[in-house]
């Protein structure tokens, strides 16, 4: 195997170690890594096999892999590609009345966004954000996928059936906290199946709604779910490491922000040998979370995950 592949196989296998979710690779640069037909591959040659399915795996998630029927069509992927997004007002101005009927405005603002609703493919939908207006806790994910923009809800997913489960073992329901991503649209590309993850520009065209919706539900804590997430949040930083920063507190608009995996990384990590461990890092985040929310946190819950003496 060349020094290239080497080199792109450690890189992958270091950014699923950091947790990324995904990386998104042109049809350019795989047929490039895929061994030339004439040249059947020797067993001393199998870790370049072993790019293609961490490309694939990275590339799709394990949850992607099945949605084959659901992926938008090629003429919708491409319509928007390459086109500069419009300015957007750093903050937006929110009418006057309670945070009801404040996040009710912005849903219809966010809804009838032309750009937002120029991404969308045919059966896909602006995906505004759900939950309680009191929430005390805020679930940030990065972007709808093909689930999510035909049912125009965040997290319904698989990822979204297990950040459920963790809702659920916190002692919580879905309705009591708040989930929404940074971008909300999917973002379109001309594969069959799979998932891009948002640009910074995409992420930074949606983020006055994100902060509008923050500044109206006024959480105790924010959950950024996934690096990309706390790109979305925090800003690009190339230096930047999930292993380092996962579990440490940060702030978004003065409001302590909990860094953790997202849910399909923990989906991923099903098919390793020990998946509790992983599991065992985001819920000591989230028990973390719920110290800093004020919720009760049982003996029980302390032990989720641990290993069984
Ligand atoms: N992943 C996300 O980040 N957000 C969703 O809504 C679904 C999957």
């Amino acid at each position: 195997m060349s020094n290239a592949l080497i080199a792109i196989n450690e890189e992958l296998r270091r950014l699923q170690q950091e947790g990324v979710e995904h990386v998104f690779v042109e049809d350019s640069t795989l047929s490039l890594l895929k061994p030339a037909p004439t040249s059947k591959p020797k067993a001393a040659e199998g870790p370049a096999k072993g790019v293609i399915s961490e490309l694939a795996s990275l590339a799709e998630g394990k949850e992607e892999k099945k949605k084959k029927a659901t992926a938008p069509t090629a003429s919708a992927t491409t319509k928007q590609a390459g086109k500069p997004l419009p300015e957007q007002p750093a903050q937006f101005e929110l009418p006057e009345g309670d945070p009801a009927a404040q996040l009710a405005w912005l849903k219809e603002r966010v809804e009838s966004c032309p750009t937002c609703k120029e991404h969308l493919s045919e059966q896909g939908k602006v995906v505004f954000g759900t939950g309680s207006v009191d929430a005390d806790i805020f679930f940030c994910g990065e972007a709808p996928g093909a689930d999510e923009e035909v049912q125009g809800e965040p997290f319904v997913g698989q990822a979204g059936q297990l950040l459920t489960k963790i809702i659920g073992a916190m002692g919580l329901k879905r309705e009591d906290v708040y989930i929404a991503n940074i971008l909300k649209w999917r973002p379109e590309h001309d594969k069959p199946s799979g998932n891009r993850p948002p640009t910074v520009e995409e992420m930074n065209f949606c983020l006055p709604y994100l902060k509008a919706q923050i500044e109206i539900v006024q959480p105790k804590v924010i959950v950024a779910l996934g690096n990309t997430a706390v790109t979305g949040l925090l800003g690009p930083d190339p230096s930047r490491r999930m292993g380092s920063i996962r579990g440490t507190w940060k702030e978004f608009a003065g409001i302590p922000l909990m860094i953790t995996f997202h849910p399909s990384y923990l989906l991923r990590a099903e098919s390793q040998t020990n998946p509790n461990a992983k599991k065992r890092l985001v819920w000591e985040d989230m028990l973390k979370v719920m110290e800093k929310a004020e919720l009760p946190v049982s003996d029980k819950q302390r032990g989720f995950f641990l290993p069984k003496s």
